[in-house]
């Protein structure tokens, strides 16, 4: 009888610890693959994270499906980037999912277009006239806030910080484990500014004009002090009108930029049309809202540094 007891109870001890040990990882559902990337880094073995808008896919014009539904609604957690970035159908979905929802970059001071970017002022301003028919009511928000915060290591220390709040929030049993975790991601991010830092620091002033197909790297330009032109505003929805893209083909006459780029997440079409207007050649690919699907930009760092690496090559 006491033998059985002692089964009993090493049964019971058994039970306890494997379930501590196999505890299944919290679902974590992420709008799009860079918030996935930085939740993935920071809740490590913990969490399963699943990216709606996946590599290489624009979110901008995202068709939520009835499988990302059924996502958000298993999850325990869903982490937004916010400031508009995501479509209205998404921010929704997620609100009426019943599961704690999250926008990472609560506390960051966006950039509006409206007032801290007079070469966009003009594109958008116009913009609104063109199209006011249209969606005339998700329009300011889309267009006067840029959403594509992940653009500057340094706010993404911020970024970084809310991803772990959210996660210890639903999960506060793992909250040194985060915490842990964050503070050893936040001094890669430091490392990081520091080294794009050095590398802009060589390129002379009257190089740092680029151009891509549309206005994602607002938060870069702002940090490193680079000129970014784009013939589409801070979302890909809009198409532009020629008197835009006419605009822009006069500039890059004019102020000789010879760094000229496609994106991952767009048709490059009229990125082509540009550079062969202008006669200047197309010096690659950015990444700009999503990573790779090949190890190129697998990662937010990696992606970052490919951008920095082309962007310098670029300008010099
Ligand atoms: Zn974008």
């Amino acid at each position: 009888m006491k033998l059985s007891r002692i089964y009993l109870l090493f049964a019971f001890v058994v039970c306890f610890f494997s379930r501590q040990i196999l505890a299944a990882p919290l679902p974590v559902v992420t709008s799009f693959s860079i918030l996935g990337d930085v939740t993935q880094q920071i809740g490590g073995q913990r969490v399963k994270v699943q990216t709606l808008v996946g590599p290489d896919q624009d979110a901008h014009i995202y068709q939520l499906s009835s499988k990302d539904l059924r996502l958000m609604r298993q999850s325990k957690l869903i982490l937004l980037n916010g400031l508009g970035f995501e479509s209205l159908p998404l921010q929704r979905a997620a609100q009426q999912s019943h599961v704690p929802v999250y926008e990472v970059t609560k506390g960051i001071k966006p950039i509006d277009m409206h007032t801290d970017h007079d070469h966009n002022h003009d594109h958008d301003h116009d913009h609104s006239h063109d199209h006011s028919h249209d969606h005339s009511h998700d329009h300011d928000h889309h267009h006067a806030i840029d959403p594509h915060v992940w653009n500057d290591p340094v706010l993404m220390q911020t970024y970084a910080q809310n991803v772990a709040d959210a996660l210890i929030q639903v999960d506060p049993a793992g909250k040194a484990y985060y915490q842990q975790r964050l503070s050893q991601y936040q001094q890669q991010l430091q490392q990081l500014n520091q080294w794009a830092s050095n590398i802009f620091a060589r390129i002379p002033a009257a190089n740092r004009k680029v151009l891509t197909g549309h206005d994602a790297f607002g938060y870069l330009a702002q940090r490193y002090h680079i000129e970014f032109l784009a013939p589409q505003g801070v979302s890909t929805e809009a198409e532009p009108s020629a008197r835009q893209v006419a605009a822009i083909i006069s500039q890059i006459r004019e102020q000789h930029i010879k760094a000229v780029f496609t994106e991952n997440i767009k048709d490059p079409r009229m990125v082509k049309r540009i550079a062969d207007e202008t006669g200047v050649h197309i010096s690659g690919h950015l990444y700009s809202d999503a990573l790779s699907r090949d190890q190129s930009a697998a990662t937010y760092i990696d992606m970052f540094r490919y951008n920095v690496n082309a962007l310098s090559r670029a300008m010099q």
